[in-house]
């Protein structure tokens, strides 16, 4: 008489099983710890390499143009806001040159005299009166 029929898995696991919900808990936990492991140190090894900005390191240069400009006078030493004066230069001459050739020769190429914009900058220090810089639109 054999009645090894009955000990078939689907009544052990009603009966006398009672322990197999543990073994999908022990599946996931060692599955599931390796992602947190790893993603750390990936966000670390990307940021080193893009960390390399190159930055050009220019010091300010101040910019003589046509209006003043706050300063220091390397003669009095004093921080002045610059004194400007238009005077007449080359690109003056230029301007004037082209309007004759153009044809506005009948006192219209004088015209590039009386505007600012056609004329050089002398930069000067208000203080001691020394020219600081000039700013020469050629
Ligand atoms: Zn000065």
């Amino acid at each position: 008489m054999s009645a090894p029929p009955p000990p078939y898995p689907g009544k052990g696991q009603e009966a006398g099983y009672p322990a197999q919900p543990p073994p999908p808990q022990g599946y996931g936990q060692p599955y599931g710890a390796p992602p947190p492991a790893g993603q750390p140190g990936y966000p670390q090894q990307q940021g080193q390499t893009t960390v390399v900005v190159a930055q050009p390191a220019v010091t300010v240069v101040q910019q003589f143009r046509e209006s003043p400009v706050h300063t220091r006078c390397p003669h009095c030493q004093a921080e002045v806001v610059t004194a400007t004066q238009f005077e007449t230069g080359s690109f003056t001459w230029i301007i004037c040159l082209v309007l004759c050739i153009v044809g506005c020769d009948l006192g219209c190429c004088f015209i590039p005299f009386c505007v600012d914009g056609c004329k050089d900058v002398t930069h000067s220090c208000p203080n001691c009166k020394t020219v600081i810089s000039r700013y020469n639109r050629m």
